[in-house]
């Protein structure tokens, strides 16, 4: 079948709830793409953050047909080696002491919202309920999570949402404050905000964020799904402002690609959840988590964090020296390779001339064109990532 071929019977059978462009993959190697016509691009999406080592990395495929023929699923009624060998590693180089795998990101921050309830009842103040997370952030697409990211647009027409959340302004810390109140028992915020548009955390206010929790005795919860596993330059982004959470979500590169969610707690707070009180089918399933294993042990072994930030320190220069070429270029946010270019128009016709040239982008909260391509990806790429796109802004916006 070809892109078009694929695309009407997409149409016909599948719910339109995507905004998709008119091509079908079908093909990956490490940073790049093949659609249904045999066409090629250089992949800046990378699965929205997700193939953290690029297309079809062998080690990673080498585990999961390995995993797939041993044993594909057994359940959480009995240990499985590849979730509690992921589980150590994720341990071991982080912060925290025990994990809890689901499926995806949603998922992750659903638990660590039942996490930090039942925290809340076993310090003996069941009266804690409610999450406070920020305006303009992006949780998921469940009905809790959706509660939970701060954007109006996306709450329309899906009232009653859950009980339970209010929202501060992201980056200020008086509004942090004063949305907190006897019956928070959590604050929850992504140290870069991705999806609404590549927005940082400042340091000094995680660094206000975390002292009022320990005040209070009230949790803080980051959403890594997305800055997590190597995509800012370090392995996880609180590593950088050395402001950790108490809880902390992951999915997206997790699983090698494959559909892995997670979260961690440290033991004072695990402590909290007792047989019963949360689970999974699929959950920690064992081959998602050999391909998780495989990619972290790579990961880890290549230092491909560093690799994120030495890249991403070089692209976010030569985007820098963009924004003093181009009038619609406005500004450059992120770090590693989790980076935005604020532009002063809409961005879809952007990433429409950047694929007709080869190259995979994308634009979030409208104006902002985001780019998470491998974090493995060369030079050589990046320049050519580079060129491109300074072709499409000398057209678009000269
Ligand atoms: C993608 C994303 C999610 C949702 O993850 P799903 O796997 O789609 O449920 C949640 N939080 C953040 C920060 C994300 O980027």
């Amino acid at each position: 079948m070809d892109n078009a071929a694929i695309k009407a019977k997409g149409e016909k059978y599948c719910m339109n709830v995507f905004n998709r462009l008119p091509l079908a993959m079908v093909r990956g190697e490490g940073a790049y793409v093949f659609d249904a016509d045999g066409n090629k691009y250089l992949d800046f999406v990378a699965g929205i953050a997700v193939n953290a080592l690029g297309h079809a990395h062998p080690a990673v495929a080498q585990a999961i047909s390995e995993q797939a023929a041993r044993l594909i699923h057994a359940s959480n009624l009995y240990w499985l080696e590849p979730q509690v060998r992921l589980a150590e590693l994720l341990v071991e180089n982080s912060a925290f002491d025990k994990v809890f795998f689901g499926n995806s990101g949603a998922e992750a921050n659903e638990g660590a919202v039942k996490l930090a309830r039942r925290y809340a009842a076993y310090k003996e103040h069941p009266e804690r309920k409610d999450i406070v997370s920020m305006k303009k952030s992006f949780h998921g697409r469940t009905l809790l999570t959706l509660t939970a990211t701060g954007q109006d647009k996306m709450h329309q027409g899906f009232e009653p949402l859950a009980p339970g959340f209010k929202y501060a302004q992201y980056n200020n810390f008086a509004s942090v404050q004063a949305a907190v109140d006897d019956n928070t028992c959590a604050i929850l915020l992504e140290p870069i905000q991705g999806e609404g548009g590549v927005y940082p955390a400042d340091p000094e206010f995680l660094r206000a964020v975390r002292r009022f929790c320990d005040e209070r005795d009230i949790l803080l919860i980051y959403d890594e799904v997305q800055t997590g596993m190597g995509r800012t330059g370090h392995l996880f982004a609180y590593q950088a402002s050395g402001v950790a959470p108490d809880i902390i979500t992951l999915a997206k590169a997790l699983g090698g690609g494959l559909p892995l969610g997670a979260f961690m707690a440290t033991d004072r707070v695990a402590a909290a959840f007792k047989p019963g009180d949360h689970g999974s089918t699929f959950g920690g399933n064992p081959v998602a988590c050999a391909a998780g294993l495989a990619m972290l042990q790579e990961m880890l072994a290549q230092d491909i964090p560093g690799q994120a930030a030495a890249t991403g320190a070089y692209i976010k220069e030569r985007l820098q020296e963009l924004t003093e070429k181009f009038p619609c270029l406005l500004e450059v946010r992120g770090s590693g390779l989790l980076l935005g270019l604020q532009l002063s128009v809409p961005g879809a016709d952007i990433v429409r001339k950047c694929l007709e040239r080869g190259l995979l982008i994308n634009c979030t909260a409208g104006t902002v064109l985001r780019f998470i391509p491998p974090l493995n990806i060369t030079r050589a790429e990046a320049d050519e990532f580079l060129r491109i796109l300074t072709e499409v802004l000398a057209e678009v916006c000269a």
